[in-house]
């Protein structure tokens, strides 16, 4: 059986300066961890083909397949603030784009694939742990409802990859709207290839913002979308605790996907200062400096926009500022809108804000589980009986009391009925969320013990992260004291 992708490739008909072609390096002994049977079918792709013989090497880079067009794409970017003005893709490898059945354009993209041009002394590989993260990871975000990059199969490749120790190495089959980063534009800016950057803003709006082709000045609608998608997808990451971990702009998608699942958590007790990556000492990625720095990252894409925006430097800035301008009222709406929402509130009133600050507040006071409240207090609104749970997740007893009272006589002032209310809040308050422990388990399970038991488990109950399981109650809670995970690794 051969393997029949209908690939159609634009970005690697882009000019040579934009990528280095070359073909994902063979490993020794491929081995299926698992594909993603719903997301294939949504490419139009054979989930039973890519799990057979064929579809297993190509998922580890062993057999390129007919009408591929591997490469590895030029990016630079600030990391932690510095600017590097070359990174690029130093362990993945783009096979190539197709249009799904649903008209969408996705790359598919080898993670741990092999050197490149831009490995720059790495080894171009994966280890499973990151590979199996990244796995479970994106794809809760994808079922809590964030846009995001998706995970088609996980493959181990027979072969170790040294890290501090050696560890079983594997490769990650990544699903994109595109790898346009925030950082392949520096990275034409900061060579001052005008061109080039034109070049790739025309190929990112025939891609994400194919309205803003005809707009009066297309980059400025481009930047405007980009803009959009970002304080929108920061908003949605808030609203269920997500910490991204490493917001440098090679990792920010001008698709406006959470993209590189590397040190990324999710928050147990709630705290906006939370920071769990190794490498954020100073805490620049804190849970709660996330909106600043995606606007941060935001400024750097308008400034390599610059020479497109108007004629002249100064008309052209203050075009950038008039578009930055809209990232705070697009986020303050999705992210207040949704913090009512998700406390059940269906109109908007004067104090909003405030009211469900003080909530906030009392949360991070009591370090009260960020998920856990809101879920709790969903059943709360339609069962009194139910407040018990509530006030349990709070360190001092009674503190969210006062709170509640006040909440109860709001409701009662909206006057919908209670199981409504219930229902609704339920439908934002994920039940189950890749709790650090969690996954943290179901990883040492596969590296030490190539038990992929665990992984599965947790894959299927994130699958439907609103829905009651029982029997699941475990994957439901906070961790113990001493199944505490404090840090969290980049992995690379
Ligand atoms: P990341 O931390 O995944 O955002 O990666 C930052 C940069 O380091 C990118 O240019 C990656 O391609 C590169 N990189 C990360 N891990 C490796 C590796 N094992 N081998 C080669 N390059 C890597
Ligand atoms: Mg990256």
């Amino acid at each position: 059986m051969s393997i029949q992708i209908a690939f159609d490739n634009s970005y690697s008909r882009l000019p040579p300066r934009f990528h280095a072609r070359l073909d994902p390096t063979p490993v020794a002994a491929p081995r299926l961890v698992r594909v993603n049977t719903a997301l294939a079918a949504r490419l139009g792709l054979d989930a039973a083909m890519l799990s057979g013989p064929d579809g297993v090497r190509m998922l580890a880079g062993n057999l390129v397949p007919d009408g591929a067009s591997p490469l590895a794409a030029a990016y630079a970017g600030h990391q932690f603030g510095n600017f590097v003005p070359q990174l690029g893709d130093g362990r993945a490898i783009l096979l190539g784009e197709v249009v799904a059945p649903d008209g969408q354009r996705r790359d598919i993209q080898l993670k741990g694939a092999g050197p490149t041009p831009w490995s720059r002394g790495g080894d171009g590989r994966a280890a499973v742990g990151p590979v199996l993260r990244e796995y479970l990871v994106s794809e809760a975000m994808a079922a809590l409802g964030v846009p995001t990059t998706r995970a088609l199969a996980a493959v181990t490749s027979g072969q170790a990859v040294m890290r501090e120790t050696a560890l079983p190495g594997a490769v990650l089959t990544r699903v994109a709207a595109s790898h346009i980063r925030v950082g392949t534009f520096q990275y034409f800016a900061a060579r001052e290839d005008t061109d080039a950057i034109r070049m790739l803003a025309d190929h990112a709006i025939a891609r994400h913002d194919p309205d803003a082709a005809h707009a009066e000045n297309p980059y400025r609608a481009f930047l405007a979308g980009v803009v959009r998608r970002q304080a929108a997808l920061v908003a949605h990451w808030l609203l269920i605790g997500f910490i991204h971990g490493v917001m440098n702009t090679d990792n920010c998608s001008v698709a406006g996907e959470t993209i590189d699942y590397g040190p990324c958590a999710f928050m147990d007790a709630y705290d906006p200062a939370t920071v769990y990556s190794s490498i954020d000492r100073q805490g620049r990625y804190a849970y709660g400096n996330q909106p600043r720095i995606a606007m941060w990252n935001l400024a750097r894409l308008a400034e390599t926009l610059l020479p497109l925006l108007h004629d002249g430097e100064e008309a052209s800035v203050e075009v950038a500022k008039e578009v930055l301008a809209g990232f705070s009222p697009v986020f303050e709406e999705a992210y207040f809108g949704g913090l009512r929402r998700k406390i059940g509130l269906a109109t908007a009133r004067e104090g909003d804000i405030d009211f469900v600050n003080d909530l906030l507040k009392c949360m991070a006071e009591n370090a009260a589980d960020f998920t856990l409240t809101f879920r709790r207090l969903s059943d709360a609104a339609a069962d009194p009986g139910a407040d018990a749970q509530v006030l349990a997740l709070f360190r001092e007893a009674g503190a969210v009391a006062p709170w509640m009272a006040r909440w109860r006589l709001r409701l009662a002032e909206e006057g919908r009925a209670p199981e409504a209310v219930r229902a609704a809040m339920r439908a934002v308050n994920p039940l189950f969320i890749p709790r650090n422990h969690l996954v943290e388990e179901a990883l040492n399970a596969a590296i030490l013990h190539d038990d992929f038991g665990p992984f599965e488990t947790l894959m299927d109950v994130l699958a439907h992260p609103f829905d009651d399981r029982p029997g699941f109650e475990r994957h439901t809670l906070p961790p113990a004291p001493e199944e505490r995970v404090t840090q969290t690794f980049c992995g690379t």
